[in-house]
């Protein structure tokens, strides 16, 4: 239960000032408070939506002094109205004057009564906006603000400025930030003294203040008192949080396994080539784990391609081997299928017994599974979260492996965890994500990673051409498939609305269908579930050779075959994105080649990303260049998929306070484990505010 202190936090914010029945939309937009599981704006969105300007009132000007294209403010006496004629859509404009010299104020659309009343002919007023020079005349268009003396005396001297969704202004913004302030509980402080004995270290609720009511434009920087505390708030949660659950799992004893790796070595034999040593090097790290009577909870790293299912395969045998069941949960059903066919060859091999579970598996085929599981006729279940459900039993699951975890929450990993006794988690991820988020995402894990590639694999030459040469890229695929060739095609997801993305699919669909007829299929997220599947095996038989796609092949998805992969709109990926999508191909022993294909013209940032892809193909570069490019949150995709990533905390600039927030949140659990006292209760506080309460289950169930 959440501490009743933050109920006012957490309470919905339609009603402040600001917030109409109308605006509200707005704001849910925003916040991103649009689904039925978070439906409204909430007092603690507002407060940690965080400043990225601010507009200084402080310096005022005489307007000969006043420099152009700033936003100024000076006072000035209205010296001459001028109205357009009747009818016109000519701006009304109005002249005002100090002694030192003149500025024409224009006004679009403009409504006359406001002017008269706003402007009276002969007064003084304040005034604030961008001043340009027009013709050699000082002009503003729609002053930011026109003021009598009382007026500017109530305005803050530093104004916020937020990000804004379109149609919400940043006066209504500013007024209901400026109201959810005031309803801010004092709140204990959790950070150790170690931390607050610092002398200008200020309260939560300082800090939120002097944030949203900078007294100096300075004070909403980055590294300024306010924000790294607010940054160090978020980031001991999260690190509390992952380290409570590492504690939890610790603490339930594992059990160790004894096989022999006979089972695996059988796999090993049937195998048409021979592991890497990173392969092997990882498998045994596992083994050891697994031999040890503790619970196993390992990030497998590797890049895409780099073989980390078959290592998941071999440790799945070992507890098999043991007497034990495995699972494996993929986040996508192509990608559960394509898990199952990966492995069922060489499962067969070893007599592994495997079985797949999905979401979409017809009652009577999934009553079948479920029974042989219970019963333990199934030593390995590969799935999508369809695992987690109440109905499924294990009879003795040993081993979960999580493939591409940062999809799935903490939530989940803790659900298949409880599916058995003492399971043993390996987490396999095929984003290369940075050192400094591994610690983030994943908390205290072991890591192994995979290094190197299997053999004979080639460079996937990458090229980037303008949209407009489109016409040749379809020439060049021709000649491909003329020879057999297999091409994935690749239309961007925008946020806005699937349905639209999945229109301009079906109609590059269509496109390439007049040109190439029953050769292309279509592959997006409306399909149905069969559907998909039939059109994934059609490209893996290669039955059709060209595969158009919107990104749901960017996870996993294996057709050696395929050696060209398009990506239209490649400026509207992120890198880590187009580093996943490139490796689609390349995997097998064919030459690859990438086309990313480009809307002139390119901005800044797209150019870095583009030339980055044609620069490298090491995924752990990428992910350093990505976070660099972009900030953390979207390395990970996190903003797409929604997995609690960071709002207030920026690794690119706080990231040596994680460091400093993992060594707290170790020492809690060590000195105070089970959040007791007062020091206890704050700490339970700032879970909760973060929304990390999950965690605090833990101290109850262990
Ligand atoms: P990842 O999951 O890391 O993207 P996979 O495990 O799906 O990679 O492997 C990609 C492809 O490479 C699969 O077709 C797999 O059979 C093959 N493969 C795996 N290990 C090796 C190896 N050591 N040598 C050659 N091919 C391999
Ligand atoms: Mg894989």
């Amino acid at each position: 239960m959440r501490p009743s202190l933050l109920n006012p936090l957490f309470a919905s914010a339609a009603g402040l000032p600001g917030i109409g029945p109308k605006t509200g939309k707005l704001f849910d937009r925003l916040f991103e408070r649009t689904s039925a599981a978070a439906p409204d704006t909430r007092l603690i969105d507002l407060l940690f939506h965080m400043p990225h300007a601010v507009i200084d009132r402080r310096q005022r000007v005489k307007i000969a002094d006043a420099v152009p294209d700033r936003m100024v403010l000076f006072e000035a006496r209205v010296a001459e109205h001028r109205p357009p004629p009747p009818r016109s859509k000519a701006p009304y404009k109005v002249l005002v004057e100090d002694e030192t010299g003149d500025v024409l104020l224009v006004f679009f659309l403009a409504n006359h009564q406001w002017i008269e009343k706003s402007l009276p002919l002969g007064a003084t007023r304040w005034i604030s906006g961008k001043l340009e020079l027009w013709d050699g005349y000082r002009q503003i268009v729609h002053p930011d603000r026109v003021l009598d003396a009382d007026g500017l005396a109530k305005l803050p001297p530093v104004e916020p400025v937020y990000p804004l969704t379109e149609g919400l202004h940043l006066r209504m913004l500013g007024k209901a930030i400026d109201a959810a302030l005031t309803k801010v509980p004092a709140l204990p402080e959790w950070h150790s003294d170690f931390v607050t004995k610092s002398p200008d270290f200020p309260s939560f609720k300082d800090a939120l203040t002097q944030i949203h009511r900078p007294p100096t434009p300075e004070a909403i920087g980055l590294e300024q008192p306010a924000w790294l505390r607010l940054a160090l708030d978020e980031l001991l949660a999260n690190q509390l949080a992952l380290v409570m659950m590492r504690t939890h799992m610790r603490q339930t004893a594992g059990r160790a396994n004894t096989a022999s790796g006979a089972l695996a070595a059988q796999i090993e034999k049937a195998l048409p080539f021979t592991l890497t040593r990173s392969q092997v090097e990882a498998f045994a790290e596992i083994k050891s784990d697994l031999g040890e009577a503790k619970r196993m909870l390992r990030l497998l790293q590797g890049d895409v391609g780099s073989g980390k299912t078959l290592v998941a395969l071999l440790a799945m045998a070992s507890v098999v081997e043991a007497g034990h069941q495995a699972a494996l949960m993929a986040p996508t059903e192509i990608l559960a299928r394509q898990h199952y066919e990966t492995i069922a060859p060489f499962a067969e091999a070893a007599g592994l017994r495997l079985a797949i579970l999905t979401g979409r598996d017809k009652s009577t085929a999934r009553q079948k599974v479920l029974a042989a599981l219970a019963e333990g006729e199934i030593d390995i279940l590969i799935g999508t979260h369809a695992l987690f459900q109440e109905a499924v039993a294990f009879r003795d699951l040993a081993l979960a492996v999580v493939d591409e975890q940062h999809r799935f929450g903490v939530h989940q990993r803790l659900a298949l965890g409880r599916k058995g006794e003492a399971v043993d988690v390996l987490v396999m991820t095929a984003t290369p994500i940075p050192r400094t988020l591994v610690l983030t995402y994943f908390g205290d894990m072991d890591v192994s990673v995979l290094r190197d590639k299997p053999a004979g694999r080639q460079p996937i030459e990458t090229r980037a051409l303008p949209l407009d040469r489109i016409g040749d890229v379809v020439a060049r695929l021709a000649a491909a498939i003329a020879k057999g060739t297999r091409a994935y095609w690749v239309c961007p997801l925008v946020e806005e609305s699937e349905l639209i993305d999945v229109a301009a699919a079906q109609e590059r669909f269509a496109t390439l269908q007049r040109i190439f007829g029953g050769k292309v299929g279509l592959l997006h997220g409306k399909m149905k579930g069969k559907d998909k599947d039939e059109t994934m095996e059609a490209f893996a038989s290669g039955a059709i050779q060209i595969l158009v796609a919107t990104t749901v092949i960017e996870v996993g998805v294996d057709v050696p075959e395929a050696t060209i992969i398009v990506i239209e709109h490649a400026e509207r990926f992120g890198l880590a994105q187009l580093h996943q999508l490139r490796g689609r191909v390349g995997r097998g022993k064919g030459k690859s080649s990438c086309l990313l294909l480009y809307k002139t013209p390119l901005g800044e940032t797209a150019k870095s990303r583009i030339e980055i892809m044609r620069e490298t193909e090491d995924g752990f570069r990428i992910a350093e260049e990505d976070l660099r490019l972009r900030g953390e949150g979207e390395v990970l995709g996190t903003r797409q998929s929604g997995t609690p990533g960071f709002r207030l905390a920026r690794l690119e600039v706080h990231g040596a306070l994680l460091t400093l927030a993992r060594q707290e949140a170790q020492m809690i659990m060590k000195d105070n484990p089970r959040l007791e006292g007062p020091r206890g209760e704050a700490l339970r506080i700032l879970l909760h505010l973060f929304e990390r309460d999950e965690a605090i289950k833990l101290l109850r169930a262990g």
